[in-house]
């Protein structure tokens, strides 16, 4: 079954909203269309600039896929300083990241609390890209498998067989993340076909359709090998998705 890679830029706690359309019509002028035809690109802009660049995607007709790093579970309420899923969805985000691994080790953010956005942002009629991934520590100690496929278990609880074909998993090994190491293309491969197995034992074919990207430091030089794995559908970049060439570089290199 082939899957559509997805790649998808986090751009993180950076870039104000002017620099923030700057970079997403500098990555325009450097992706040509058949880069879409073979794989789709998602960016992930800070919440302050989703509005300026939902109108230059739309003003430009941009094919880029508008996404979030985050939202809160509940659709309103009493939640100083968050963002609901209701307030994504009016502004056409339809990719949302949950639980990357800066949210779960400096928010505390739990398996149950991720898998409540997933359902969240599922009801909401957006897609989550669901964030996974081990500690050196885990790693070193032989770990990393039992912890992502918790994780995997924890984070994608109580969704149908249809939204678990429909979302995202990136895999993301902590200790790769804003490091410059990666993980070698064959670690990379084993935890993702892991996952995939993972996903077929809670529900049988979803397997077959789910997307995982691999994410961690992921760059124009180790971006082609990567994405070749048969496990790994796309990539979450967040470093060298600041910089539209080498961006653009890395969609380029994906192939069906
Ligand atoms: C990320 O933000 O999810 C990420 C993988 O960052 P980087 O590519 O900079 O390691």
């Amino acid at each position: 079954m082939s899957r559509i890679p997805l790649i998808s830029g986090n751009w993180k706690m950076n870039l104000n909203h002017f620099e923030a359309i700057q970079l997403v019509q500098k990555l325009s002028y450097e992706l040509r269309n058949h880069d879409y035809d073979r794989v789709e690109v998602s960016v992930h802009p800070p919440f302050t600039n989703i509005r300026s660049i939902q109108t230059v995607i739309d003003a430009d007709r941009m094919k880029f896929r508008l996404g979030a790093q985050n939202c809160h579970a509940e659709t309103s309420g009493a939640f100083t300083g968050d963002i609901s899923p209701a307030m994504l969805q009016k502004l056409d985000v339809d990719l949302v990241i949950v639980g990357h691994s800066e949210r779960r080790a400096l928010s505390g953010e739990t398996n149950e609390l991720v898998a409540a956005k997933a359902r969240s942002v599922f009801a909401h009629g957006m897609t989550p890209i669901v964030c996974v991934g081990e500690t050196i520590e885990q790693r070193e100690s032989g770990e990393a498998e039992v912890i992502v496929e918790g994780q995997v278990r924890g984070s994608l609880a109580a969704l149908s067989k249809d939204q678990l074909s429909e979302v995202v998993i990136a895999y993301e090994p902590v200790w790769a993340i804003g490091t410059g190491q990666t993980a070698s293309t064959d670690d990379a491969q084993a935890m993702c076909s892991h996952i995939r197995s993972v996903v077929a034992d809670i529900h049988r074919p979803a397997e077959t359709k789910v997307r995982i990207q691999y994410g961690g430091s992921v760059n124009v030089a180790n971006a082609r090998e990567l994405m070749a794995m048969e496990d790994i559908d796309g990539a979450l970049v967040g470093g060298a998705s600041l910089e539209a060439a080498s961006f653009a570089r890395i969609v380029s290199f994906q192939e069906v």
